[in-house]
């Protein structure tokens, strides 16, 4: 084997472990190529999280397969946790299977494949080595750094306790350690990353994420912060303060609600009710006035009623989010709520679905319209894709910006964009202020 091509599906995390697998592959002589059919090597890094892309996955190995027979297919990531060994049968072409807790161990598997095994490497290995320096980094604008793997808090949809294992913090300094290497590498922004980020305790300290954060947000060279996803029974009051008194952690925060029905937030194990969770966004808009919340929400689990999903309709126009991510409930392999009865028909869920997205747009539209005639402090990821005279990148609340190309600034600068339009996703405008190095505002 002498090529490679990644394939990513899912969240952060697991765009995240195809930096690391990109990583071990070229450590271990092999070299990317642009297409899956110019490699000799294809891994699929998977996500599991719904039906729909499991399947989508299953009928991309046989397309592979079937294209070129000779291609070693990967399978990597959450199908591969859950599907281990059956994946070997779908076709020949799959060479070897890695689940989520032995990504690392990529390179093994490679050199097992040349000597004409088929290893299956699942699992979880608490005391695994994990070398950040070999971690491929795609991104010259934001590095994405784990903080702690796994979950233990088994809400009864999801099966990422069971693809991912639980929680295993990485000790803060290490943590620190990455993000020094990433911020002298000039990268000017860090993600951390967890399924149940503020769930974090570094294991010799006892750090809290509030800890790790402040201690993140003040390395040297590091202009932004942001860390996802947080459990809303999990935010402490220290959470809240680092937010607002730390200028350089993102004015952002993904808070998933999943539910605005105390009954149904019961029987998905939430731990929380709607109550707790308005008043705890009370308490960190109290505290960051200008905060940008975005949200999950799961449309049709078992047993929602009209009145049900009308308590959820209520939360959104509440709270109003900057971005509701919304999905029809998918019934997975192991977990209790697969087992749940009444199922709610697929007729049911998209109806609920359309109605969800044409409030939540709505209110996307006009959360961005409210932002006309301000500044954004805009950190430039890249070209825009529709425009290549047109710059795209970030504001500090998480939104994206895009606007033209003036010819001073470059990927990587950070510069002052006037709001002058807004769509539900995203806003435009034009530069004021040449490329600005220090662009932190107070939170707030
Ligand atoms: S908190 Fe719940 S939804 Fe999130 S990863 Fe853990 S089990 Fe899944």
């Amino acid at each position: 084997m002498k090529t490679f091509f990644v394939e990513t599906w899912g969240c952060q995390m697991n765009q995240h472990d195809s930096e690391l697998i990109e990583g071990q592959l070229r450590l271990h002589g092999l070299a990317p190529v642009t297409t899956a059919e110019d490699a000799d090597l294809v891994v699929l890094n998977t996500c599991s999280v719904r039906d729909k892309p499991v399947q989508k996955i299953i009928s991309r190995i046989g397309f592979l397969a079937k294209q070129k027979p000779e291609t070693i297919i990967g399978v990597c990531g959450c199908v591969a946790e859950q599907e281990a060994g059956a994946l070997l049968d779908r076709s020949a072409s799959v060479g070897f299977v890695l689940g989520p807790g032995q990504t690392a161990r990529i390179g093994e598997a490679v050199r097992a494949v040349e000597q004409g095994k088929r290893p299956v490497l699942t699992g979880f290995d608490a005391e695994a080595e994990y070398n950040f320096h070999t971690i491929f980094r795609k991104s010259t604008t934001r590095g994405m750094v784990t903080v702690i793997e796994g979950c233990n808090e088994f809400c009864t949809f999801c099966i990422v306790p069971y693809t991912r294992g639980r929680e295993v913090s990485r000790p803060l300094g290490a943590v620190l350690a990455e993000v020094r290497s990433i911020a002298a590498d000039g990268i000017k922004e860090v993600e951390l990353l967890g399924q149940t980020i503020n769930a974090y305790r570094c294991p010799e300290t006892g750090a809290t994420l509030a800890r790790l954060l402040e201690a993140v947000a003040s390395v040297d060279g590091l202009l932004r912060v942001r860390f996802i996803t947080s459990h809303p029974r999990h935010f402490g009051q220290d959470l809240i303060d680092v937010l607002a008194e730390n200028r350089n952690v993102f004015r952002y925060l993904h808070l998933p609600i999943q539910s605005g029905s105390d009954a149904i937030l019961r029987k998905m194990h939430r731990k929380y009710t709607r109550d707790e969770y308005l008043a705890l966004v009370d308490r960190i808009r109290a505290a960051t006035p200008k905060i940008n919340l975005s949200t999950d929400v799961i449309v049709g689990f078992p047993g929602e009623s009209d009145a049900d999903f009308d308590d959820t309709m209520r939360v959104l126009t509440q709270v109003r989010f900057g971005q509701v991510y919304a999905f029809g409930y998918s019934p997975r392999p192991k977990t209790p709520a697969a087992r749940y009865r009444p199922e709610i028909s697929e007729e049911v869920k998209t109806s609920r679905l359309q109605r969800l997205f044409s409030v939540s747009n709505r209110i996307s539209l006009e959360l961005n319209q409210e932002l006309v005639g301000e500044v954004a402090q805009v950190l430039i990821d890249g070209e825009s894709r529709r425009n290549p005279e047109h710059w795209q990148g970030r504001g500090e609340d998480n939104r994206v910006v895009n606007f033209p190309k003036s010819g001073r600034e470059d990927v990587g600068d950070v510069v002052e964009v006037e709001i002058q339009r807004a769509g539900p996703h995203s806003l435009s405008g034009e530069i004021i202020a040449g490329a600005v190095r220090l662009p932190i505002v107070s939170a707030g």
